[in-house]
């Protein structure tokens, strides 16, 4: 039997990475170990856009200059459903940082400030004398489920897995691009809505490229994952033919479960916790994350509570938010108009922005203001 450590990781992406390097700014002398199945670096399907939230998480979590060799992107242009443009300036800007890159210089950032990386897939998980005990030899006083969208952890405590009308399906690949293009594209489909594709360049001459829908959607085309998914993408970006392509699901924060149970804390992909508008995760990962590498080491004896509250005070109306907004952005027409809205009002824009991917809510006023914009949109329709 391995020794007790104060808190067991399992899963090394952003959200593990944050949990464990949490753990060790507020407690040094903490035991802690990083479990993943993969060694890094190692590739992660995602569109590897991080917001500019991702990055004040990671100023919290003491590793301010991690992506400070990327270039920063500061526009953003979104087409809706309906076909309503905006091209705007954002409040602040978002990085665009391949997850084999991101993902290894996060492990690496833990294990210099003293986290013990073991390659390790986790398949059992037992409760004994207030420890949790995973795969018959690693103790633990707490554990941080972060092992993402298919998370064993979370099928072992019991959690059931995110319904499948809250869940999203993405594909994505790498295409070149001018090493001038710095503009993040997203463009909605109505066929099959929600869905839509992206192109976020990195600054090297390529860009991340990819496609994504709602599981129901595309399980309603009754054509395999793989062919609609790469069809679309190549329908809707022509001109950015993408290699590499690779496909991964989204469990979606309008289907989140308790974060946990016992002395186990659910946090990213593995709590559900990807925007419903966006399929944001990032940001999500590494609060939830750093939340949870916080209550195991400051709430010991009991650190779920204490992590369950403190995630609910910093997201809890932000998901309420964005639980409401995407049952409206069914319809299309909802998104036409606040597409519509933000490109005549910068104020809007900056706030859709904050909701797609930061922890933003809306102000009344401006929830107005979409909404006469929908209403007078019907009201023109024949
Ligand atoms: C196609 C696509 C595009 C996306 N685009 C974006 C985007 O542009 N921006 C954004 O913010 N979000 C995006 N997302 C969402 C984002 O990828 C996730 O929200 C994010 O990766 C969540 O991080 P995580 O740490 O929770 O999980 P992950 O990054 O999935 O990490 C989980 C880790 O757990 C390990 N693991 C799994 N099982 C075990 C086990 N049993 N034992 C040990 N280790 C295990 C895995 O090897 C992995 O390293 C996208 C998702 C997809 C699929």
């Amino acid at each position: 039997m391995d020794d007790l450590w104060d808190l067991v990781v399992v899963g090394g992406g952003p959200a593990g990475s944050a949990a464990a390097l949490r753990a060790k700014q507020l407690r040094p002398d903490a035991r802690v170990l990083l479990l993943d199945k993969d060694d890094f670096p190692r590739d992660k399907a995602c569109g590897d856009g991080i917001a500019a939230h991702g990055r004040e998480e990671l100023a919290r979590l003491g590793v301010p200059d991690l992506i400070d060799d990327y270039r920063p992107t500061w526009h953003l242009s979104v087409v809706s459903p309906g076909g309503a443009h905006v091209s705007a300036t954002v409040a602040r800007p978002n990085h665009v940082v391949p997850r084999r890159v991101f993902d290894a210089r996060l492990v690496d950032a833990a294990r210099a400030r003293g986290v013990e990386v073991r390659r390790h897939r986790v398949r059992a998980l037992a409760a004994s004398n207030g420890h949790v005990v995973l795969d018959g030899d690693v103790t633990a006083r707490a554990v941080v489920a972060a092992d993402g969208a298919n998370s064993t952890v979370r099928r072992l405590i019991g959690v059931p897995a995110t319904p499948d009308k809250h869940t999203a399906i993405a594909v994505r690949g790498y295409a070149d691009v001018p090493l001038a293009d710095d503009a993040q594209l997203i463009a909605m489909q109505k066929d099959g809505w929600p869905a839509y594709a992206w192109s976020f360049p990195i600054g090297d001459g390529t860009a991340n490229v990819g496609f994504g829908m709602l599981l129901p959607q595309l399980r309603a085309t009754g054509l395999p994952g793989r062919q609609v998914l790469h069809g679309r993408l190549a329908e809707l970006l022509p001109h950015l033919p993408a290699r590499d392509l690779r496909a991964h699901h989204l469990p979606l924060s309008s289907g989140r479960p308790r974060p946990g149970a016992g002395r186990v804390m659910l946090a990213g992909d593995a709590a559900s916790l990807i925007n419903p508008l966006t399929g944001e995760g990032i940001y999500y990962a590494l609060l939830s994350g750093r939340l949870a590498g916080e209550a195991a080491v400051q709430a010991a004896d009991d650190p779920l509570p204490a992590y369950r509250r403190e995630l609910r005070r910093a997201l809890g109306r932000h998901l309420r938010t964005t639980d409401v907004l995407s049952r409206a952005a069914r319809s299309p027409g909802f998104i036409d108009a606040a597409i519509d809205t933000a490109a005549r009002r910068q104020e809007v824009f900056d706030l859709l922005v904050d909701v797609g991917l930061g922890a933003g809510t809306v102000p009344l006023p401006l929830a107005g203001a979409v909404l006469r914009r929908w209403m007078t949109n019907l009201a023109r329709r024949p």
